[in-house]
């Protein structure tokens, strides 16, 4: 474990209060994401930095583990198309995301009129909202800018 761990037995402790076990595998995944603060990332991104910290996991029990912890509120999951999600640690600030598809940077904002027509709009079609985040998926400046449009036809 690296020494700037925050404290696993507090964890351990949120987790149970939480009504979750509190495996291994559930500390070490929340662990990683409270270390890494404002970062989104994807479940094989989050199953290869703990393998590479040293604890042994499979990726469908990251999987498992990450639902586990999105249901419990730990975790807020930013879903980007039907497979694919990032993660994240759920700090009860709603915002949204903007993402690049080519880099896969990503780019947080709130904003009060979007968060106000959200409800009107799921409201109008009788969705009960489970999902708050929305995901703004594009190409960004950098990217855009490295894109050369006169590329040079291979015959
Ligand atoms: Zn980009
Ligand atoms: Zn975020």
């Amino acid at each position: 474990m690296p020494p700037r761990s925050s404290s696993p037995t507090r964890i351990l402790d949120a987790l149970r209060r939480a009504g979750l076990p509190g495996t291994a595998a559930q500390v070490a995944v929340l662990d990683y994401l409270r270390r890494a603060e404002h970062g989104h990332f994807s479940a094989e991104e989050i199953h290869r930095r703990i393998a590479a910290d040293g604890d042994r996991m499979n990726l469908s029990t990251t999987y498992r583990v990450l639902n586990q912890l999105v249901e419990a509120g730990f975790v807020a999951n930013v879903p980007l198309g039907k497979h694919h999600s990032l993660y994240e640690l759920n700090t009860g600030r709603a915002h949204d995301h903007l993402v690049c598809v080519v880099c896969g940077r990503v780019e947080e904002f709130s904003d009060p009129t979007i968060d106000h027509r959200r409800v009107v709009i799921a409201k109008k079609f009788g969705l009960h909202l489970v999902g708050k985040t929305l995901a703004l998926q594009g190409v960004c400046g950098e990217c855009a800018a490295r894109v050369h449009p006169a590329r040079p036809r291979v015959k």
